[in-house]
């Protein structure tokens, strides 16, 4: 698919996603990374700067899956920055504080509204105010439609067209997560594992694809907890249904595995987490092969 900036609001010089297709036959595995995104719109005045806002990113985490479409599978890149619209929240998260006026439509802030981290994020990772002022319905029913809910009808279309054709599909949410909790998150303070895998406690695939990526992972060397702390939002929430044959697992790499968390560059970690990422779809491409 090539990208496009026809139709996009001012301010915004790229889509708000990239869809990289198979190089080889299809398998019925999708990638989608919601929170990697790296292009700024012009309209996104946040207050603290630029480094630190950046600090909430995902980076580097499409172009470290960029083996999985040599292997058949699709990937699914946000460009936008996940601190402007959060793709992995539900589209009710909004949070009543950051608003000028009222929003229009029902509303279900969630604990992550409460930590300053919704739909829209409130504070950047240090707990400073993201805005020196209060944005207006508008402006962040403009981000939805902008960004948000092409990006959305972009991964559903893509975990639809593969399990229209093999009957299942396993879809692959993925994300990087700081090496330790920080002020905003559910465990402050706390060392993380190298991975952590999400299937909101069983729910969203069949537990044997998590125990499979777990073991894999761990085959590799890596220590792996499963739904702790983080257990999966919006995107594993809505496509994971198992009993439809539809499978979403959540995954967090450990940044410290790849990245300095201060500066975002890679480390001397990077290249062999790339590489293991290439083995486990590999080994996926593999386990999904037996069941279609
Ligand atoms: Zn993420």
């Amino acid at each position: 698919m090539t990208p496009t900036t026809a139709g996009l609001p001012l301010g915004h010089r790229v889509p708000p996603f990239r869809r990289h297709d198979p190089a080889v036959a299809p398998i019925p595995v999708v990638l989608d990374s919601p929170h990697s995104g790296e292009h700024y719109p012009d309209d996104f005045d946040h207050l603290p700067a630029r480094e630190e806002v950046r600090r909430a990113e995902d980076t580097h985490v499409a172009r470290l899956w960029r083996g999985a479409p040599a292997r058949g599978a699709t990937l699914i890149e946000a460009l936008f920055p996940r601190v402007y619209i959060d793709a992995n929240r539900s589209i009710a998260d909004v949070d009543p504080e950051l608003l000028a006026d009222p929003w229009p439509d029902p509303v279900a802030p969630s604990r992550k509204t409460e930590q300053g981290i919704g739909l829209v994020w409130r504070l950047a990772r240090n707990g400073e105010p993201m805005y020196g002022r209060k944005l207006t319905a508008a402006e962040v029913r403009r981000r939805i439609d902008a960004c948000y809910l092409p990006y959305h009808a972009a991964v559903a279309a893509a975990l639809d067209e593969r399990r229209r054709e093999f009957g299942a599909v396993w879809h692959i949410n993925c994300h990087s997560m700081p090496a330790v909790g920080d002020a905003n998150a559910d465990d402050p303070g706390r060392e993380r594992a190298d991975f952590v895998l999400g299937d909101r406690d069983g729910t969203t695939c069949d537990r044997a694809f998590t125990a499979f990526v777990a073991e894999t992972l761990a085959g590799c060397g890596y220590d792996v907890a499963i739904n702790d702390p983080y257990k999966g939002v919006e995107l594993v929430r809505r496509h994971g249904r198992p009993a439809d044959g539809r499978h979403s697992l959540q995954i967090e790499v450990n940044r410290a595995l790849y990245m300095d968390e201060a500066t975002l560059a890679p480390n001397a970690g990077y290249a062999k987490l790339e590489g293991d990422l290439a083995r486990l779809i590999d080994a996926v491409a593999a386990f999904v092969r037996a069941r279609i």
